[in-house]
């Protein structure tokens, strides 16, 4: 397949990237660097410099570099909490950015697309773990931005006859051995963890101890960035073979709460990582948990990283060689 990865040199984006062109698939990554990394994408990959707000940027790399068998998008922000305070870059940005896109999907002929969608579609579960048929509560600008574009994906699929896959991620962690996590600032919680066990941070937040949960910390499901590739992958694959257009949660259906993530931290870095309870984050629902039952049906996906310290040993041994991210 030849693909074009939006955002793909963001965190998931280069880490889908470099499955792509490992399973023998031709990429080209749009990004506008802004969050993403060069550094992260592979040397394989065409790499195009630029913003899906940039409509003639688009267009261009469109006709440059197709014709596609499918398109991803991993460019949009990202942070429930940033939504809370700055909901246009979601609303308006985002979603603009997304329609760019999609308008140039369907203007270029690509059959199939790939939407970066989130469990925060789920703010408000009737039943954990959630299922693809939960209904939808948008916890915050960023899930309502999310849940917009895979309703527009919806109105494309019907009047273009688009076939997309909208895979909601469940708490994306995890590195490979030459591709990390680096945002800046940084607000994940494994990556802040890590910053304490390497010293350059005194101690770790845990957002609130008050939530229903069995001790009181927000409970998540945390899902390997290679096993959410490899989701990308299956999934695009069966749209270009003509599959009908789904639906996915993405979690290996176990959570673990803060405190939980903090002490199997403590275990792989050997570090007692100091905590210390703080106020709520807005926009923080106390569990999440998929149930991805439907794609391991459909499409025989298999998560590979099923334990939370395997999760954090692999994040663990790429920030110890980048102390700093990719910058230094
Ligand atoms: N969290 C925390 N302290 C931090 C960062 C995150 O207690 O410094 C909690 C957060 O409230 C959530 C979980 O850790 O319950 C995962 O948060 P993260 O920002 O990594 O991912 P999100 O759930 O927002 O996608």
């Amino acid at each position: 397949m030849r693909v074009f990865v939006a955002g793909g040199a963001g965190y998931i984006g280069s880490v889908t990237t470099a499955a792509l062109i490992e399973a023998g698939h031709s990429v080209v990554v749009f990004d506008n660097l802004r969050q993403g990394h060069r550094q992260a994408v592979q040397q394989q990959a065409t790499f195009v410099q630029g913003d899906l707000l940039d409509t003639t940027a688009l267009d261009q790399a469109f006709r440059d570099h197709g014709p596609f068998d499918g398109v991803m998008n991993f460019a949009s922000h990202t942070l429930v909490g940033e939504s809370m305070q700055h909901p246009e870059y979601y609303l308006r940005d985002s979603v603009s950015a997304g329609i760019n896109l999609l308008t140039a999907t369907v203007q270029y002929k690509v059959p199939a697309f790939i939407l970066s969608s989130t469990a925060n579609l789920f703010d408000a579960p009737e039943t954990i773990p959630i299922a693809e048929t939960e209904r939808i509560v948008p916890g915050s600008p960023y899930g309502e931005m999310k849940w917009w574009m895979e309703r527009a994906l919806g109105w494309y699929e019907r009047i273009f006859g688009l076939r997309y896959g909208a895979l909601r991620y469940f708490n994306a962690c995890g590195c490979t051995p030459t591709i990390g996590e680096d945002h800046d600032p940084e607000t994940h919680l494994i990556p802040l963890i890590l910053q304490v066990a390497l010293g350059q941070r005194e101690q770790i937040s845990i957002f609130g101890d008050d939530y229903p949960t069995r001790d009181g910390t927000c409970v998540r499901d945390y899902i390997h960035v290679l096993d959410l590739a490899a989701a990308h992958i299956l999934t695009l694959e069966a749209l270009v073979a003509g599959g009908a257009s789904r639906h996915y949660n993405l979690g290996n259906g176990s959570g673990f709460t803060v405190k939980e993530v903090i002490d199997a931290a403590r275990k792989v870095t050997g570090h007692p990582i100091p905590a210390q309870v703080v106020e709520r984050r807005a926009g923080d629902p106390a569990v999440l948990i998929a149930a991805a039952d439907t794609i391991r049906r459909e499409l025989g996906w298999q998560p590979a990283y099923t334990s939370i310290e395997a999760i954090i040993a692999s994040a663990w041994e790429w920030h110890r060689q980048h102390p700093h991210g990719y910058a230094k």
